[in-house]
């Protein structure tokens, strides 16, 4: 069974589920003992899950009043990390501040509030329980050569789109090497991003994990713990 390694975060149990009910074996990791170098060598994919505010610094921004750090010493843990498992070229899935943290960690910049600062911008925060139906969101728009798109094919509509839930202030702006565009909401945020160079590279905006209850969005944990089984 694929291990899994997942960087601490505040909401882990919807991202353990989500693993386990596509057959991999999560493992939270401990920044304190750790080490990136060791554990992908031991591991057989990274998940990047949600959390605070990638700093700003690290893009070479001031930060937007709204800035809202994650723990202390997660960004640099999680970008050295990031780096080493595509040295290693592990199976990466990167899920809302997942996909910030790994456009910045391949020299990309974010937007830091999308809110104030793209003004008639879609609602991208939704505060509302976390497996409420998607309908309550937003729609993205998929981009038919995409991996996302092949993943979940049966789920888009005649128009290429699909609804998401969404829960995400900030987004990437400009993008990181390697990266491309997969989903794009309707209002031009970035929703989606993959590599195409590596073996399994998708980060999406919106939170898949919320849904291992019901089924939404599973093709892309399959999809991920599949690449990630040696
Ligand atoms: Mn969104």
């Amino acid at each position: 069974m694929p291990v899994i390694a997942i960087p601490p975060c505040s909401k882990l149990p919807d991202y353990e589920a989500s693993i386990r009910r596509s057959g991999g074996q999560p493992r939270v990791l401990d920044r304190a003992s750790d080490r990136p170098a060791d554990l992908v060598r031991a591991v057989d994919g990274l998940l990047l899950a949600g959390g605070g505010d990638v700093q700003p610094a690290l893009y070479g921004e001031a930060a937007h009043p709204t800035f809202s750090a994650a723990e202390a010493g997660r960004d640099e843990y999680e970008i050295e990390l990031v780096r080493l498992a595509f040295d290693a070229r592990l199976p990466v899935f990167a899920i809302c501040r997942g996909v910030q943290l790994l456009n910045v960690a391949r020299g990309g910049t974010l937007i830091q509030d999308i809110a104030s600062q793209l003004p008639g911008s879609l609602e991208h925060k939704l505060e509302v329980p976390p497996h409420q139906p998607f309908e309550l969101a937003h729609e993205v728009w998929v981009d038919k050569g995409s991996c996302v798109a092949t993943l979940l094919g049966g789920r888009l509509r005649d128009a290429d789109s699909f609804a998401v839930n969404s829960r995400h202030h900030q987004a990437a702006k400009t993008l990181g090497e390697g990266l491309v565009v997969a989903a794009t909401a309707p209002d031009g945020i970035i929703e989606a991003v993959e590599d195409h160079a590596y073996p399994f590279c998708i980060g999406v905006q919106w939170h898949p994990e919320n849904f291992w209850r019901t089924g939404e969005f599973r093709e892309l944990f399959e999809g991920f713990i599949k690449a990630a089984t040696r």
